[in-house]
């Protein structure tokens, strides 16, 4: 067997840390130029793939580096064709290079979409991060992965700096804080690693869970926790799960997890899935149509960065074929993760096809109106919607000028009903259905 190179170990230690379907997105093609005792130099497919991965897996694969022993090293991506152009570095090892950790430029207020899923962990980070107010200490962030914990955490980050320059605002992961403990034991400055935590004015420690069950580390917490928390200082734990879930936690650093507020971060909505994916169009200065910003955020359900992730391979794909972002891009740029995932479901399609049955335009259906001609293929495309894509009742209310979730099941039971008893409308119906599903 070949030795594996050093991205090949890199790559072993990345794989866990990411999602699996970002994994093969983004790491699959990616390969080991050259390597010197400074630089690891990384062939990926395409300029924006380098800028990609070094934006939004940083943190990661710097993790993964110092895991596969390459530590203090800078690791560049390039593409093929004009390399010095294409570079995008990542300072090897946050821990041993960049004592404060770094913040992540879009991970700001600013750019975060706000909507019923993350409002209070939203409301609760603006506080922390401007004024740092006692009732909320600690912030306790927990959510599944890829909500944007870590987004709003960088974003206190931020804007604690922005209103008070002067503030020493400390991020860590919890690895790193793991790490530095462990070497800190290790080479004898324990004192100093202590020092630098304590002297935080905000202490911002991502996935805290990865610090239980390490039992040196936990207890460093532990005091590091009492010592600022009594000197006022603020501290932001984000968690994938509450503390009372978090296998293995000890009382003592449980009711301090507990004593501040915990608030949580829920997969979003349709809506706010959809306002996400605008953003990122607006930020990448690209435009994105209904159809298509309905087709990606019905894809993916339950997680920011999977969807960020797909709307990043579109844009690129687009900007590679010099074509803009259209349904039938969107389908073909995404036709390898999505081959296993769930059957295409567009609503946009849906009120495109059931509209242009009875000579309406999409607009038409969706408007507030109560026309005879208008309410009946609404109904009907209120039941296709449902059947053919997993939109709840409000999510399929929320399509329609000026309707509630009961209308639509009324429609719904009106439309089964009619189903039962006109055969040829049942197979019309049927048609829609069957096309979408
Ligand atoms: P977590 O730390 O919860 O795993 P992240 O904070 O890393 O998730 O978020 C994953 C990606 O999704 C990031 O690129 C982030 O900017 C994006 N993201 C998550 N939530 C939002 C949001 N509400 N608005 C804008 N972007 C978001
Ligand atoms: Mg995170």
């Amino acid at each position: 067997m070949e030795k594996p190179t050093a991205w090949e170990k890199v790559l072993e230690h990345l794989k866990p840390r990411i999602d699996e379907r970002d994994f093969e997105t983004w790491f699959l093609g990616t390969k080991q130029r050259h390597e010197t005792p400074e630089v690891l130099s990384v062939q990926v497919n395409s300029p924006l793939y380098a800028s990609w991965i070094s934006e939004n897996f940083a943190t990661q694969i710097s993790e993964a580096a110092q895991l596969a022993g390459l530590g203090g090293r800078e690791i560049r991506f390039g593409a093929d064709g004009d390399p010095s152009s294409t570079i995008a570095a990542i300072k090897g090892p946050v821990v041993v290079k960049k004592r404060t950790g770094t913040l992540n430029t879009a991970y700001t207020f600013e750019n975060f979409v706000t909507g019923n899923s993350n409002r209070l962990a939203h409301a609760a980070a603006l506080r922390v991060a401007e004024k740092g107010t006692r009732q909320y200490n600690p912030l306790f962030i927990c959510g599944g992965a890829g909500l944007g914990k870590t987004h709003l955490m960088q974003a206190i980050g931020h804007r604690r700096l922005s209103r008070q320059p002067g503030d020493k605002v400390i991020y860590v992961t919890s690895e790193t804080f793991v790490n530095e403990v462990v070497l800190g034991v290790r080479f004898n400055k324990m004192e100093s690693v202590r020092t630098r935590f304590r002297a935080a004015d905000i202490l911002l420690l991502d996935d805290v869970q990865f610090v239980i069950g390490k039992e040196v580390s936990e207890n460093e917490l532990f005091n590091t926790f009492n010592a600022l928390y009594d000197d006022g200082h603020q501290i932001v734990f984000s968690s994938d799960v509450l503390p009372r879930e978090i296998p293995g936690l000890n009382e003592r650093l449980k009711s301090r997890f507990e004593g501040g507020l915990i608030v949580d971060v829920q997969p979003p909505e349709l809506e706010t899935r959809v306002a996400i994916l605008r953003q990122k169009a607006e930020a990448r200065q690209v435009t994105l149509e209904d159809d298509v910003a309905f087709f990606l955020a019905l894809k993916i359900k339950t997680n920011v960065r999977q969807l960020a992730g797909y709307f990043e391979r579109v844009a690129i794909f687009s900007e590679m074929r010099g074509e803009a972002i259209s349904l039938d891009l969107a389908k073909e740029a995404l036709k390898d993760v999505l081959r296993d995932a769930e059957q295409t479901t567009s609503p946009a399609e849906i009120l495109r096809a059931v509209a242009a049955h009875w000579g309406l335009k999409p607009s038409e259906l969706r408007a507030k109106t109560k026309k005879e001609q208008i309410v009946f293929p609404r109904q009907v495309a209120m039941y296709v919607l449902k059947e053919s894509t997993s939109l709840s009742l409000p999510e399929i209310a929320r399509l329609f000028a000026d309707k509630h979730h009961t209308t639509v099941l009324h429609s719904i039971r009106k439309i089964a009903a009619r189903r039962e008893e006109d055969a040829e409308f049942n197979r019309l119906v049927a048609g829609f259905i069957s096309q979408y599903r």
